[in-house]
């Protein structure tokens, strides 16, 4: 099943007043979109991704939605928030059976919730997260009579709803793709796409919300929102170590690449890929300090859009895998066994490269090279190893 997800950001905030739209403010150390975009880049669910920006946005997108692990597309939303699904809609994938709508300012959906919404969804049709209401509910008119000495309009109640029967929308709100193109060109006003769905026609199931899947509407949200962020403690600075070990054999054949410098020798190293034992020990330091699984899982050498890549370019995608799930990478050491050939004339390059595929400036990645002193397969000049470590700071929920 090929799901794609969109990102409902291109709200300016009347509600919340202020020049910034509140989809960039900080929540605890990330903007509220990154933490958003993040939920569902790091779902296992997830296939690619379309957010929808105001404008100004759109042109010059934030970092953290460029480069990022799976297929990511920009567009700029329109006047409505339907407008802006619209645009996300039609630069969605043809194949997607599932669309699943999230707004920007909901940052703390949980991984179970994105996916009982799916699941529901590719069962029924559609489907949205809602909460029952707790308390108990009144429906209110305003009584200009009612105003009492104070000038202005009261509300009073009218009655008192059954609340078993209430439910508070929310997002995630998942789709078949057939039902979202007949909810969108059906139009008109609506507050969310499961409006726009019933009055198509379309059944929508109810799916259990959160209560901590606030949306973040006004100031006063903001503070709620830190609290839920630091899970209700401050120190969330955290920091992690990896490491990474591999190993490829020299043959006759082949170039010689390490850390994404091709080096001169006589022979090069074997494998699928081009066999840099460099980044690849570099990218399993990295996944393995988020606990993040390996490069085998990531990428297989069985899946052909992996043959032939460039190890620099997956040790990239690592690299946006880890910072997705709220990690910065601090530094990483290398120890390259190689009895031949002499490295030392290559580590300020393979520095440079291993530095530019991590998003890091050169201080930060060392990398040494080591003989085996004759001894053994590496010192008998056989194979090529590397050693690696990664330290990783996250705020992480
Ligand atoms: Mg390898």
């Amino acid at each position: 099943m090929h799901v794609t997800a969109i990102i409902a950001a291109g709200g300016r905030g009347q509600r919340f007043g202020g020049a910034r739209p509140k989809q960039l403010l900080s929540v605890a150390g990330r903007p509220v979109l990154e933490r958003s975009v993040a939920a569902f880049l790091t779902h296992p669910s997830i296939d690619e991704i379309v957010v929808a920006l105001p404008t100004e946005l759109a042109d010059d997108p934030p970092g953290y939605l460029r480069g990022t692990s799976k297929p990511l597309r920009i567009v700029a939303g329109g006047p409505r928030r339907q407008d802006s699904v619209a645009s996300a809609f039609r630069a969605a994938s043809e194949r997607s059976d599932v669309i699943v709508i999230h707004d920007a300012a909901r940052p703390f959906a949980s991984a179970a919730l994105i996916a009982r919404t799916i699941a529901a969804a590719a069962e029924s049709g559609a489907a949205l997260a809602a909460v029952q209401a707790r308390d108990t509910v009144k429906q209110g008119h305003l009584s200009p009579a009612a105003a009492g000495p104070r000038s202005g309009d009261v509300w009073i109640v009218k009655a008192t709803l059954p609340r078993e029967l209430i439910f508070l929308a929310q997002t995630p709100q998942a789709f078949r793709r057939e039902v979202l193109r007949d909810a969108i060109a059906l139009g008109g006003e609506a507050t969310d796409e499961a409006g726009l769905a019933e009055r198509a026609g379309h059944t929508v199931r109810i799916v259990e919300g959160e209560v901590s899947n606030i949306k973040i509407t006004t100031p006063g949200d903001v503070a709620v929102a830190e609290t839920l962020a630091r899970g209700g403690h401050d120190d969330r600075t955290v920091a992690r170590v990896g490491t990474g070990y591999d190993l490829h054999k020299l043959i006759e054949g082949r170039p010689l690449i390490l850390g994404g410098i091709t080096i001169p020798f006589e022979r090069g190293l074997s494998g699928h890929s081009d066999a840099d034992a460099v980044c690849h020990a570099i990218t399993d330091a990295v996944l393995g300090a988020a606990a993040a699984g390996d490069i085998g899982r990531h990428f297989p050498d069985t899946d052909p859009q992996w043959q032939g890549a460039s190890s620099v370019g997956l040790l990239k995608r690592a690299a946006a895998l880890v910072r997705e799930r709220g990690y910065k990478i601090a530094n990483v050491d290398v120890v390259v066994i190689a009895e031949r050939p002499k490295l030392t004339p290559w580590v300020e390059p393979m520095r440079a490269s291993v530095g530019q595929a991590l998003g890091l400036t050169t201080d930060c990645i060392s990398i040494k090279g080591k003989t085996n002193e004759g001894v053994g397969e590496l010192g008998r000049g056989e194979a090529i190893a590397a050693h690696a470590v990664a330290l990783l700071r996250g705020v992480v929920d």
